[in-house]
């Protein structure tokens, strides 16, 4: 089983793996070829290559849409305890959790060929119901959905799919938005993210979509050119409380946001993370106003730049293009 150290300088949680490298797919595969057709695990007629299903969007003919399996090189395995427990002065933590892959899509096809807002729906309901899932796994603190795609942006298969990473600490990104939101909300008693939204809304020279239950923006200090955040405009701290009507909208918006960064960026391999509130918290906080001061997101982070040494020194970003420029690039592309 792999660990879980906690760096206690940083306050950083690192996977130390033991054989994950070595058993990954080799070659360059996160780009299409024909004959990938014949090997690709996530392609329909071969699901007996992948590890049992965990759950499918079934249709009346048999086919799925959607499918979620365990990743079958997973960082976090669902058997045993997490054993928490210190090492000296530091804290380890066995590798417990929940590594799922979402099949996004039937079709093998690069991701900005494909989906549509109604299966972009289909997809925000796979991550709902597993994440409403292993909700339930006490051992377990916090999912993480993510998504990488294009090389670049560390995808290793060409088939578009998401991952699901849930784990028994809140990682490291996370806990710093709880922080800030919570120190906000102390001194405010309003949500930080309201805040932001309703500034962003009255300038409205960062937004450039804005449906029923959403906005789409360029963050002020965006750390990536062109990164973008899609909120819903009624505060929430959690996804998964995310009614059928709402999902819609978001899987539109979401479809819409993608095909305007391909057509400005001429399609940039790209990461988004979904951030909601934690399952639970650590017993320490028996008092929390969580549901109060977190406002659940999307992170989307076109790959374009590189990070290097003064980034690694400094936790500096530097972006080359103005966040109000990009939301204009952007304005301009999305239909
Ligand atoms: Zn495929
Ligand atoms: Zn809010
Ligand atoms: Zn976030």
């Amino acid at each position: 089983m792999n660990d879980l150290r906690k760096d206690p300088v940083s306050g950083r949680w690192v996977i130390i793996t033991r054989d994950y490298l070595l058993k990954r797919p080799e070659g360059e595969i996160q780009t299409f070829h024909e004959n990938q057709l014949k090997t690709c695990p996530f392609c329909p007629g071969h699901e007996a290559m992948t590890p049992n299903e965990i759950w499918r969007w079934a249709n009346p003919d048999g086919s799925w849409s959607v499918r979620v399996i365990p990743n079958k090189f997973p960082l976090l395995r669902i058997e045993g305890s997490p054993d928490r427990r210190g090492e000296g002065l530091f804290d380890h933590i066995a590798g417990i959790g929940a590594h799922e892959i979402i099949v996004e899509t039937p079709e093998h096809l690069p991701q900005y060929e494909l989906e549509d807002g109604e299966q972009m729906f289909r997809v925000l309901s796979a991550y709902k119901i597993r994440l409403q899932d292993l909700k339930n796994d006490i051992r377990l603190r916090y999912g993480l959905i993510f998504k990488n795609v294009g090389g670049e942006a560390g995808a290793q298969l060409a088939h578009p799919h998401a991952q699901l990473i849930a784990m028994p600490v809140i990682p490291m990104n996370v806990k710093v938005e709880l922080v800030n939101c919570k120190k906000y909300y102390e001194l405010k008693e309003r949500c930080l993210f309201c805040d932001i939204i309703s500034e962003e809304l009255d300038k409205g020279k960062r937004i450039f979509a804005e449906t029923e239950y959403y906005v789409a923006w360029a963050p002020y200090a965006s750390r990536f050119p062109f990164e973008t955040w899609i909120i819903p405009k009624d505060h929430s701290s959690c996804f998964t409380c995310t009614e059928e009507n709402s999902l819609k909208d978001l899987g539109a918006l979401l479809h819409r946001v993608l095909m305007g960064l391909s057509r400005a960026l001429e399609s940039p391999p790209f990461n988004y993370v979904l951030h909601t509130r934690p399952f639970s918290l650590s017993p320490r906080y028996k008092q929390t106003t969580i549901d109060e001061d977190f406002h659940w997101h999307i992170e989307i982070m076109p790959r374009l730049t590189k990070i290097a040494g003064f980034e690694w020194g400094s936790g500096f970003y530097i972006n080359p293009t103005q966040p109000e420029e990009a939301a204009h690039v952007l304005r301009e592309a999305m239909i």
